[in-house]
């Protein structure tokens, strides 16, 4: 039997891991983390662009570790606020912030805003680097909805228990895992570079 491929995700996130593991597995990779490399960095986030930060995620990882990497950055973009927490998610609400703590300030900002003008989208871009550093493909993708005025559910991660998939009349908090893993920003950029990941790493 031929060897698994190893890819490894370019985060120590193992909830954003557990959305990917469907799409890859079966295709005859070995998904590992960040987390099984000693020798990974800690990459400083210094682009202003989600294509910037994946970019810089996912090469210099992989010169760290010698290994194909695909590294992503998320975040939400609400409307109302302009684009905002944007590349600036993860660290909303400053130095030390939690997601709950991000949840609170998004709910502060929001404060007063009538449903209909508090949609939203996730974004996704995801970019595959080879063992010596080079980007080889690269994908985006969106996820619509928009922020409910109270936390609903406690699944998913982020933002989640805020954010409704307004077809769904439920929040990524409320959702199964296996639902998420088809709606999401994230499955959807990564679905799309699949097939280029197996024609170049075969
Ligand atoms: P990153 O790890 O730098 O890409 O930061 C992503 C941040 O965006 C996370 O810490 C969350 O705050 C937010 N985010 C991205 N994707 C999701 C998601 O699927 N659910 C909830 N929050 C998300």
């Amino acid at each position: 039997m031929a060897a698994k491929k190893i890819l490894v995700m370019g985060t120590r996130n193992r909830k954003k891991l557990g959305e990917l593991i469907d799409l890859l597995e079966p295709q005859g990779f070995e998904l590992r983390t960040l987390a099984d490399y000693p020798n990974s960095l800690e990459v400083e986030e210094t682009g202003t662009t989600f294509t910037e930060n994946a970019a810089l995620k996912a090469t210099q990882q992989a010169r760290a570790i010698g290994e194909w990497v695909l590294g992503e950055d998320s975040g939400l973009a609400v409307d109302f606020l302009k684009g905002a927490p944007g590349v600036y998610s993860a660290r909303f609400s400053g130095d030390g912030a939690t997601d709950a703590s991000n949840n609170q300030l998004l709910l502060e900002k929001l404060k007063g805003v009538p449903l209909d003008k508090r949609t939203a989208h996730y974004v996704c871009h995801a970019t595959l680097s080879d063992p010596a550093g080079n980007i080889v493909a690269e994908a985006e993708d969106y996820c619509r909805g928009r922020i409910l005025e109270t936390a609903a559910g406690s699944g998913g991660f982020g933002y989640d228990p805020l954010f409704e998939v307004i077809e769904c009349h439920q929040t990524f908090g409320e959702l199964s895992p296996a639902v998420k893993s088809v709606l999401s920003h994230r499955s959807r950029a990564i679905r799309a570079l699949v097939p280029k990941i197996i024609a170049l790493m075969k």
